[in-house]
């Protein structure tokens, strides 16, 4: 008789989903992928199975051939969820998802573990909406309150004129899910803690991340971020308790807004996340594996730095040239294996160095190389702080 492996489901079949295939590899772990697509870049590594997950015919054979379903899609519907749960276990729970799934419902959650977040208010009608920007004013952001993400759905107000255009953008998302009009925090840094919880409520986290966005996308994120301890202590404590009170398992962000030495909730993302993809070549542990230990109740690993580290993403496009690139010590390369497509994530590369002066040297080489200045440019200020910092 053959020896049987563990199967892990995953919801999902894009790079994240990829990522976590290749890291349950040597632990043994298989993985298998539900999407509705047959071309999910997941399916390179894993199982495919191409279906609706609605469709409970497709999703009772998906059951039936794992021992835990988790998600590489954030926005997989959580009545799925539950009724996946009836049959196998489901990591993180439909419960967990539920709240992440609703920025209101996130942002009052954040507010009940004491974390706070920008001023909002739920708006779905027009008049609502006068009555938010009479209360929030502007700058703000009216956003869908579901199914948004990497800058879609959102509309930025820059002015009073700007609400019938705001309106008009997305009032048809108004009456099924709803609307949040947001302030617009002018945020000194963005940051994300990257942790995990396991079956037995054992918490880690890495160490806290900073990111940089284009265009509503994550373009470049950088570890450690360089804040003061006080501050990386609260952060990592906020994610603790939001994580105990969700009786979260599995790893997750919670992406913080840094404004006038405090730090604002901004959302909180259920699954592994692109601003953790550092951790594969700068931790001990990688957020990946970390997620597959969890889901399944095996011990978690280190979160421990190895490296200073700096990811940047690769959208719509792989840069070239790929060689030159591959060329440069310390470049750790990922290609999804994805067609291009403008604003697609297709890969990203981390510069995992032994020190901050090589980890600013390498990302110069690594900028020029592909031609990627600007993209590099907003975290130069960073890095030379971070040479400083070490010196
Ligand atoms: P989100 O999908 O809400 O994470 O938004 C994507 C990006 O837009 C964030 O990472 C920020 O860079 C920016 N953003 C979103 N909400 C706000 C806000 N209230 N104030 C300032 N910037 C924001």
């Amino acid at each position: 008789m053959s020896r049987r492996l563990p199967v892990i489901g995953i919801l999902g079949g894009g790079q994240l989903a990829r990522m976590l295939a290749l890291a349950a590899t040597p632990l043994g772990v298989r993985c298998s992928v539900v999407d509705g697509s047959a071309d999910a870049c997941a399916g390179q590594i894993a199982p495919l199975r191409v279906a609706d997950w609605r469709d409970l015919a497709s999703m009772e054979q998906f059951a039936a051939a794992v021992d835990v379903v988790t998600f590489d899609f954030e926005n997989a519907p959580a009545a799925t969820a539950e009724w996946l749960r009836q049959r196998v276990p489901v990591y993180p729970s439909p419960e967990a998802l539920a709240v992440a799934q609703d920025r209101v419902s996130e942002k009052a959650l954040f507010r009940d573990i004491g974390l706070d977040t920008p001023a909002f208010a739920a708006v779905s009608t027009r008049a609502e909406l006068d009555a938010a920007v009479a209360r929030i004013g502007v700058p703000s952001i009216l956003k869908t309150r579901r199914l948004g993400y990497d800058g879609k759905g959102q509309f930025r107000l820059r002015s009073g004129a700007d609400v019938d255009a705001a309106w008009a953008a997305l009032r048809a998302q108004a009456t099924p899910h709803g609307l949040v009009l947001e302030a617009f925090v002018p945020f000194m840094r963005e940051l994300s803690v990257i942790a995990v919880r396991g079956r037995d409520g054992g918490f880690r986290a890495w160490p806290l991340t900073q990111n940089w966005h284009h265009e509503g996308i994550l373009a470049l994120s950088f570890a450690p971020a360089l804040v003061s301890a006080e501050l990386a202590a609260t952060a990592l404590e906020k994610a603790r308790t939001l994580a105990e009170k969700l009786d979260y398992v599995g790893v997750f962000a919670l992406e913080l807004f840094e404004h006038e030495g405090r730090l604002l909730g901004n959302e909180m993302a259920p699954r592994v996340h692109n601003s953790g993809h550092w951790t594969i070549e700068g931790a001990v542990t990688s957020q990946f594996e970390n997620h597959v230990r969890a889901v399944l109740g095996l011990p978690l690993g280190a979160t421990a730095l190895r490296a200073p580290s700096l990811m940047f993403n690769w959208i719509g496009a792989l840069p070239e040239p790929v060689a030159g690139a591959l060329a440069l010590a310390d470049v750790h390369w990922h290609d999804y294996g994805k067609e291009s497509r403008p604003g697609r994530k297709v890969g990203h590369a981390t510069i995992s160095s032994a020190d901050s002066a090589q980890l600013l040297a390498r990302a110069q080489d690594l900028a020029q190389v592909l031609g990627r200045a600007a993209q590099l440019a907003p975290a130069l200020p960073v890095l030379q702080a971070g040479m400083q910092h070490n010196a």
